[in-house]
């Protein structure tokens, strides 16, 4: 193995940040010294439209002036967080709001500081919930394939391969996989004669050979954002509903990506089992909760479950807390930013902007360079044909002052909810332009 050679960097051109996603492309890297709106400034002055904003579920925008006051206000008036002993005004209002903006069943909140978090959290409530019910044996989680669950030791146990960094194991046991809703064919670019996603008989038969009887919860996506933007069909999460139900499962949502209005709805299950009815039984939400401006996170349970934890004599409760979980000052921004996603209609904003880059970028699809063109409101995904071209064609926004995330070959256009119809248009411009510019053998 050679080590990494530093010692070419004079030591203040250095830069001592370990950044674990992507550790050799420094040279790349901007630091970023300003932000408003959908822009970001760096150090040389350059301005960039931000369509990665998404990686923070950025709502409402940057530095928004009222949710910088509700920080600065909070923080003056209180410093303090929430555990067993205290509670705060703000974070008894936010857990209010949350619950009101849910179904009913699904009203209690643990407040945590990250996506990652708040899995935990969820995985241990959902385990530790059967075993209330004497059924100490449900402890396996199933989980999208694809999906992307957080960083921490038993979030990675759930998420993709990739993600598993298996050298960091032995991961826990417990874990197994249900097939990602996306038809195989579609995704490796092949021709099909129609479309083969797998669905409920496919997940039932994978439920039925891990042993229902030792499943704790089935861990959702409603739309997978880093494992390339998959947008399950219409009626899929539903039917997985059905069959938690059928087999005494727990469904969770992790809306971390798609909670308060990414997808064009306040949640991303309100596609799916909204109309039907229908609900998770636990919700995992982050980064959109504080629009980013705060680490914040949330675990929002159904009533029962809350309230068998409350009076089991034997656990005492859950157990369960951060330090700063709840934390006065992220809770006051999270007040804000919710405020501004009612009051600016930020939701309906998303689905209608999602609608315009979805039709703006579609014609996309028609490249040798280009896999597939999909999203739902402001989470959407230009899968292309390597990673490679991917990194390229985000590297070359970026020069041209628009900012793309890759997620291996899928380009994730995912902007603050309050972009414009202009802005939009440009920014869509701008990568469809990087993209026509690739030589035309690219990617056949
Ligand atoms: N779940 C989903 C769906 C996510 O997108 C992420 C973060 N990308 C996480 C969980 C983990 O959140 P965090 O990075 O805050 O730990």
């Amino acid at each position: 193995m050679t080590a990494l050679d530093l010692s070419s960097a004079s030591s203040g051109a250095r830069d001592r940040i370990w950044h674990p996603w992507s550790p050799i492309q420094q040279a790349q890297r901007l630091t970023l010294t300003s932000s408003r709106g959908c822009y970001v400034r760096d150090d040389d002055g350059r301005s960039y439209l931000d369509l990665r904003a998404g990686t923070l579920n950025a709502t409402v925008g940057y530095s928004h002036p009222a949710v910088v006051e509700a920080i600065r206000d909070q923080a003056s008036r209180l410093m303090t967080w929430d555990l067993a002993e205290v509670s705060t005004p703000p974070a008894r209002e936010l857990a209010d709001r949350i619950a009101g903006l849910l179904p009913e069943p699904l009203e209690y909140t643990l407040f945590c500081n990250s996506g990652s978090e708040a899995t935990e959290a969820a995985l241990k409530i959902a385990r530790m919930w059967h075993r209330i019910h004497g059924r100490p044996g449900r402890t396996v989680v199933m989980s999208f394939a694809d999906g992307y669950h957080g960083a921490t030791t038993a979030a990675i146990a759930a998420t993709a391969a990739p993600f598993r960094r298996d050298g960091a194991g032995p991961l826990p046991a417990g874990y197994a996989h249900l097939a990602t809703p996306r038809c195989p064919s579609c995704a490796s670019g092949e021709e099909h004669d129609g479309c083969m996603v797998p669905g409920a008989a496919e997940w039932e038969a994978q439920i039925l050979a891990a042993g229902p009887e030792t499943i704790a919860a089935v861990l959702v996506e409603p739309v997978l954002s880093v494992g390339g933007v998959i947008v399950p069909p219409p009626g899929e999460l539903a039917s997985l509903r059905t069959l938690c139900d059928r087999h005494g499962i727990l469904l969770i949502a992790d809306e971390v990506a798609t909670g308060f209005g990414r997808t064009g709805r306040m949640f991303g299950f309100e596609h799916d089992l909204g109309p039907a009815g229908m609900a998770p039984d636990i919700i995992t939400t982050a980064k959109g909760l504080t629009g980013g401006y705060a680490p914040l996170a949330a675990v929002t349970v159904r009533t029962d479950i809350y309230a068998d934890f409350a009076c089991d004599p034997l656990l005492g409760g859950l157990r369960h807390g951060h330090t700063t979980g709840g934390h006065a000052t992220a809770c006051a921004a999270a007040l804000a930013v919710l405020d501004i996603v009612e009051h600016d209609k930020l939701v309906p904003a998303a689905a209608s902007r999602g609608t315009q880059l979805l039709e703006a970028l579609a014609p996309l699809k028609q490249r040798p360079s280009v896999r597939d063109v999909r999203g739902l409101g402001l989470l959407i995904g230009v899968e292309m044909a390597s990673m490679e071209l991917a990194a390229g064609v985000a590297q070359a926004v970026q020069e041209k002052g628009v900012l793309i995330r890759a997620f291996g070959p899928v380009l994730t256009v995912a902007p603050p909810l309050i972009i414009s119809e202009q802005e939009a248009e440009d920014g869509a411009r701008t990568l469809a332009h990087a993209i026509r510019a690739l030589p035309s053998g690219e990617g056949r």
